[in-house]
């Protein structure tokens, strides 16, 4: 689903914590008083959203940028404290009133560069400050869990109490991060191999500031004895570094050198993951490495190969939309559109790479996105063509509204045509047409653009098929196809 209002709305609407979330809880934003305390740096990190959750006494909140809570427990009345160093509000003070033992949730400015935020409870209970659970699912996402507040007795009552840094510490990934053992360039296979001690994931993408390729691979820290290769004369690839950017990435970059061609990125195994640092020798027209289908929706074009990528340098930027605390759509049975689409694009991103194209993705697991980052790393990536990936919504008072529709501006048609055509053909969904919409990923994108509304998560037929992986496996085949048909009638032109 997309939110079809001024870009201006949809950043504010992206950022704002579902106020559903709050049920039952009274919230005021306090505007008087605070303007002064809000003036931030530009290129501040940020507080992107929060969320308290009174049944379980328990906050998260999630920051553009790592971020490390600094605690303290304050009586009279009990509060708790936590700081967030480098991160910066740029609003005005929230206040969240609520009923039971905690009471309110206030966040503001603290200084120039600090956010506060202030759990207090009910007059008369208190909190064990060693029960208070910080945990990081990632460096920029925490979970603080309070122990259930308990009323005060006289003797026990804390003028300040520092939360223990143990508990602030408990990342769950601490122990269990993967460790990089070694980054090495195999010259008989022209492969840059980057070995894990535990499974990795990685994105990648061009770094033009760096004039450099960038992997980020997480979770996970260099290793001990991990060196930068050496790089002889001769070798395709001028430099290497290797970064820890934050607790939980590590950042390889790698510049190839002149009239080298960086390929295609795999992951051979959980543990490894590789960079063509050469163009792949051409794949003779035989090799029938395409995946077989399962189609259990349409037996008939199981077996129709897969068109193969044209020669030349193509990359295609994938962008499953939403994600994070921004679930998208939500349909039958608690349906999220940013789960559907998320498969649906790291399952074509993965049938784009077998078949020989550079495949990106915009987020590759569960994270808030906005939508300018997007645009921003299509245009950095110089991607051939740019496709957003959606599920579609309307009430759910209207089960028998189903189908595909595909959108485009300007330089799009052509793919969205292609694409809308190989997902009919090959998933059977019912056809809601190619239509023109002034959406911001595609006006502002450099490259012909779509976006593709795989169906509707409120309707009867669209919602029942997108819950089953083996259609969505479907899905992502057929767009691949349409991808790579109309790359190939490009090339031709
Ligand atoms: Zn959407």
């Amino acid at each position: 689903m997309v939110v079809k209002f001024f870009d201006s709305l949809i950043r504010w609407y992206q950022h704002q914590p579902s106020t559903h979330r709050f049920n039952q809880v009274a919230y005021s934003v306090l505007l008087a008083g605070f303007a002064g305390l809000i003036a931030a740096p530009a290129k501040a990190a940020r507080l992107e959203s929060w969320q308290f959750n009174p049944s379980q006494n328990q906050l998260e909140i999630t920051t553009d940028a790592g971020v490390q809570p600094k605690a303290q427990l304050v009586a009279d009345p009990t509060r708790l404290v936590i700081d967030l160093p480098g991160i910066v509000l740029g609003r005005p003070v929230i206040n969240e009133s609520m009923s039971g033992t905690v009471r309110s949730m206030r966040i503001g400015q603290f200084d120039r560069d600090t956010t506060r935020i202030v759990i207090e409870l009910a007059p008369g209970y208190t909190l064990e400050p060693s029960q208070i659970k910080f945990r990081g699912i990632t460096d920029r996402r925490w979970v603080i869990k309070l122990p259930t507040p308990k009323l005060a007795s006289s003797s026990t009552k804390p003028a300040i109490a520092v939360v223990p840094q143990s508990s602030l510490d408990s990342r769950p990934n601490e122990s269990g991060l993967a460790a990089i053992e070694s980054v090495e360039l195999n010259g008989s296979s022209d492969q840059l191999m980057i070995q894990a001690n535990k499974p990795i994931r990685y994105t990648s993408r061009w770094d033009r500031s760096l004039a450099a390729y960038r992997i980020e691979i997480s979770p996970a820290q260099l290793g001990n004895s991990v060196k930068e290769p050496e790089l002889g004369a001769g070798s395709p690839i001028s430099r290497i570094k290797l970064r820890q950017e934050n607790a939980q990435t590590v950042a390889v970059l790698v510049q190839p050198a002149s009239g080298i061609q960086l390929g295609q990125m795999n992951q051979p195994s959980q543990r490894l993951v590789t960079l063509q640092v050469q163009r792949p020798r051409v794949v003779p027209a035989t090799n029938t490495t395409s995946p077989r289908v399962m189609s259990v929706f349409n037996p008939a074009v199981a077996n129709i190969p897969m068109p193969r990528s044209p020669n030349g340098r193509v990359v295609v930027m994938i962008d499953p939309g939403h994600g994070g605390p921004d679930p998208g759509a939500v349909g039958v049975n608690g349906l999220q559109e940013k789960v559907i689409v998320l498969d649906i694009s790291n399952q074509v991103a993965a049938l784009l790479q077998r078949q020989g194209v550079q495949a990106l993705l915009t987020r590759a697991d569960d994270r808030d996105l906005d939508l300018e980052p997007r645009v921003q790393m299509a245009e950095q990536s110089n991607a051939t063509v740019f496709v957003s990936i959606h599920a579609n919504a309307i009430s759910l008072s209207r089960p028998e509204v189903n189908g595909l529709e595909t959108y485009y501006h300007e330089s799009g048609l052509g793919l969205a045509q292609t694409i809308h055509q190989n997902v009919l053909q090959f998933t059977g969904v019912r056809d809601r047409g190619v239509r023109k919409a002034r959406f911001y990923v595609l006006r502002k994108t450099s490259m012909p653009s779509v976006l593709v509304e795989v169906g509707f998560v409120t309707g009867r037929d669209d919602a029942s098929r997108l819950s089953n992986p083996a259609y969505r496996t479907q899905m992502a085949d057929a767009i691949a196809r349409g991808i790579l048909q109309y790359l190939q009638r490009a090339a031709r032109l």
